[in-house]
């Protein structure tokens, strides 16, 4: 099948939901096999089925680094080789504001976001092809000052660091290695903040006053975002992060 990443093999953490899942589509529309991982098993299958063709589900959780074995096993044994990593599982994670995060809440906002990141591409480095590309999911809000975000923005801050280091580490082969920093867009993740839906709700209608075009973005928009930097579209570029957000934090 001919397309911008046609014979290509992607990996896609949190590829059951949201920005994944649409990330997951685009890619299958445009050639790639995909693998796509989550934690909740019917989830994955259910998301797994919507893609309908060259997809492989493997549940796992991306702050376990059995799991991350096991899933790279799977890779080699059906595929060889990874050309393409989307480093995108996370959770949300509103605290209560001045610095008064739990320690537990701090320690699964990092474990997930920041350590999960970085061992879905250390546990990945066998298997990557020269000229492979990296994607690593950040967020807008490592740019800003959001009252209650501090483990979350500063979990996707060192995302962002992971992206220059890498570049840096990986460029003799080809591998570029970039961030996507998406702003507010319409997935399920609030739901995993610890606000009420009502709660939610005021939430984003506060943050979207603030997004110049005046709208959430849709999975969709971010996954085109995401398809740029992981096809040879972007073969000039490394070490940025590509921020689609409605010009929330540009303008
Ligand atoms: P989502 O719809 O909640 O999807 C998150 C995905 O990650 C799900 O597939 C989830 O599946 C998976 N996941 C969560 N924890 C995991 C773990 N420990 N191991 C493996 N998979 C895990 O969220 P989304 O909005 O699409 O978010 C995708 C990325 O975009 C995240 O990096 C997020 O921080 C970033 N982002 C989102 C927004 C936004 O407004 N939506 C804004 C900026 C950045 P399970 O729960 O089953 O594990």
């Amino acid at each position: 099948m001919s397309g911008k990443l046609s014979n290509k093999i992607a990996v896609i953490t949190g590829g059951s939901s949201g920005i994944g899942l649409a990330i997951a589509k685009e890619f299958v529309a445009e050639g790639a096999y995909v693998f796509i991982t989550g934690r909740r098993a019917a989830e994955l299958e259910k998301a797994a089925k919507e893609i309908g063709r060259n997809v492989t589900p493997v549940q796992g959780d991306v702050a376990d680094l059995e799991d991350l074995e096991r899933l790279y096993g799977i890779v080699e044994r059906e595929k060889g080789r990874v050309d393409i990593i989307v480093a995108n599982a996370a959770v949300g994670g509103l605290a209560p504001p001045g610095a008064a995060a739990s320690p537990d809440h701090f320690d699964r906002v990092f474990n997930v976001n920041t350590r999960g990141v970085f061992f879905t591409v250390q546990k990945a480095v066998k298997l990557l092809s020269d000229g492979a590309s990296i994607v690593l999911t950040a967020s807008n809000a490592h740019y800003l000052g959001i009252p209650g975000f501090a483990p979350y923005s500063a979990s996707k801050a060192a995302v962002r660091s992971f992206a220059r280091t890498w570049a840096a580490e990986f460029k003799d082969r080809g591998i570029r290695v970039n961030t996507l920093s998406p702003g507010p867009i319409d997935t399920p993740i609030m739901g995993t903040s610890g606000l009420t839906p009502d709660e939610v709700e005021k939430f984003m209608q506060q943050i979207v006053a603030n997004v110049p075009l005046g709208r959430m973005g849709r999975p969709e928009e971010m996954a085109k975002a995401a398809l740029f930097l992981a096809s040879s579209d972007s073969s000039f570029v490394t070490g940025i992060d590509l921020v689609a957000d409605g010009g929330m934090t540009q303008i």
